[in-house]
């Protein structure tokens, strides 16, 4: 199951990826390791991917739902 190829499959676009920053500061946003979420690389909160949908909700409206 072991492949050495760079292209890892991602649940978002790149076009989408490049775009979204986070909605808190407006820093980049990176993949978690397991890349089911994204990480802002200013404040560390991570927003989930959900069905290939980045939840982009800042932390204290995503704990209300
Ligand atoms: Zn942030």
């Amino acid at each position: 199951m072991k492949k050495t190829q760079n292209t890892t499959p991602e649940p978002l676009p790149a076009d989408l990826y490049n775009i979204i920053a986070c909605p808190v500061d407006k820093a980049d946003l990176k993949y978690t390791k397991d890349k089911t979420g994204l990480q802002c690389v200013k404040c560390k909160y991570v927003y989930p991917i959900k069905e290939g949908i980045p939840i982009l909700l800042p932390p204290e409206l995503q704990e209300q739902s």
